[in-house]
């Protein structure tokens, strides 16, 4: 689409990782509307329906205004029919009445609440949604086969639910940093995931971890986990180890984010205490009042234990694969959804956390940075704090 002589149109590029996407935007007002369909497309396993609204809302979040009319809306990408309905009724009515209908139903509560624990899918909560099952605690009442991360997801719902602060994801950055340190000196360590796109709040806290001397790395993870359980730092761990061979492989499909690094999916314990210490410099009223708050009896027992269970994912990089790792865990998912799709259908190549593949020179691509990595795909640079698409 072209400007159309309009100085105040602008050119939006159709795909997420050619634009600039701020984590504050005008339109927030459509986009969570929208956000709330892709997410009852997704748990109805309608991929594709849900990939279309989000993508149509992330079109919304990177325009530099409000929408106020259907004009505003002229030469957009990513806008299908159906987005638009929606977003014609928000901004005649106020709101629309299939995303409030979706929001009220039982469904959609029960599916929300039910992948909203850790270590369920949508494919385990939509068979426990069909045997009448709505939330954790019909889960208990029921005494449901769980595994063990389940188990873990079950026993920490309450604390888990609870976003976590940049306070306390830092100090949870001090704990990592000297974990990693203990165990392997000149290890270098970097947030990854939301905190690192400049989110003020999270579902978790995402650390990527290398060592400048190939090899090092190797085993890695039973070491750090080891000396976090020492001092009583974890509540729950599992360690998957790393399954990339690059001949044998090859690079990942472009469709799957899922990646073969050396991981951890972890539960840290986190001392009240630590946070309260680390932010006091900039603690206010509000906090002063939150933390009296959580001292009333009857509320649930870690609000009054001085800890709180946090999720933290941990992820062992070789140091050649280092710079696509940070690209492939800084997100947001939509973007690194848009880069591999960029990558294939415009470019030939075939990008994961681990390499850049070029089909048509048959090789891969080497890179120790991320603006190296945009440069081989012919895209513009776009820093960590605009891939909020
Ligand atoms: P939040 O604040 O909710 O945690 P986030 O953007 O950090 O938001 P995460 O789910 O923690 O979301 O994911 C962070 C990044 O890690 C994303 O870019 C995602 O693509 C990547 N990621 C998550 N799980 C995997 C996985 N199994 N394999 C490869 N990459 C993954
Ligand atoms: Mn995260
Ligand atoms: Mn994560």
């Amino acid at each position: 689409p072209k400007p159309n002589g309009d100085p105040t149109a602008m050119l939006m590029k159709s795909y997420a990782c050619q634009r600039r996407t701020p984590l504050k935007h005008y339109n927030s007002f459509l986009t969570e509307a929208l956000e709330i369909l892709s997410q009852n497309a997704e748990y109805n396993d309608n991929e594709g329906r849900s990939v279309a609204f989000r993508r149509a809302a992330s079109v919304l979040k990177a325009l530099p205004r409000r929408v106020r009319s259907m004009q505003d809306l002229r030469c957009l990408p990513c806008l299908g029919d159906h987005s638009q309905r929606v977003i014609k009724e928000i901004l005649e009515d106020g709101s629309s009445r299939e995303v409030e209908s979706t929001r009220q139903s039982e469904q959609y509560q029960a599916m929300k609440a039910l992948t909203g624990i850790f270590g369920v899918g949508v494919r385990t909560a939509d068979r426990w949604f069909r045997e009448g099952l709505r939330s954790p605690d019909d889960l208990i009442r029921t005494g449901q086969q769980l595994n063990r991360e389940q188990q873990a997801g079950v026993q920490y719902y309450d604390d888990l639910q609870k976003p976590v602060t940049k306070a306390e994801a830092d100090v949870i950055s001090d704990i990592v940093e000297k974990a990693v340190h203990a165990v392997l000196p000149g290890a270098e360590i970097q947030l990854m995931g939301g905190f690192r796109r400049g989110k003020e709040v999270g579902h978790d806290v995402d650390f990527l971890i290398t060592h400048p001397e190939e090899g090092k790395e190797e085993g890695l993870m039973p070491k750090i986990t080891n000396w976090l359980k020492e001092q009583g730092l974890l509540l729950y761990q599992k360690t998957t180890r790393n399954s990339y061979l690059e001949k044998m492989d090859g690079p990942a499909r472009a469709s799957s984010n899922m990646d073969r690094f050396e991981r951890c999916f972890s539960i840290f314990k986190l001392q009240k205490s630590a946070v309260s210490c680390k932010s006091s410099s900039t603690a206010s009223a509000e906090d002063v009042s939150t933390a009296r708050e959580s001292e009333r009896p009857g509320e649930h027992q870690s609000e009054a234990s001085g800890w709180r269970a946090v999720r933290v994912d941990l992820v062992v990089s070789p140091y050649s694969q280092f710079a696509f790792a940070t690209l492939g865990w800084t997100g947001s998912k939509l973007f690194e959804r848009e880069l591999r799709r960029w990558a294939g259908q415009e470019k030939h190549m075939s990008l994961s956390s681990h390499a850049l593949y070029d089909s048509k020179q048959n090789l891969y691509l080497r890179a120790k940075t991320e603006e190296e990595i945009f440069a081989y795909l012919g895209l513009e640079f776009i820093p960590p704090s605009e891939r909020n698409a």
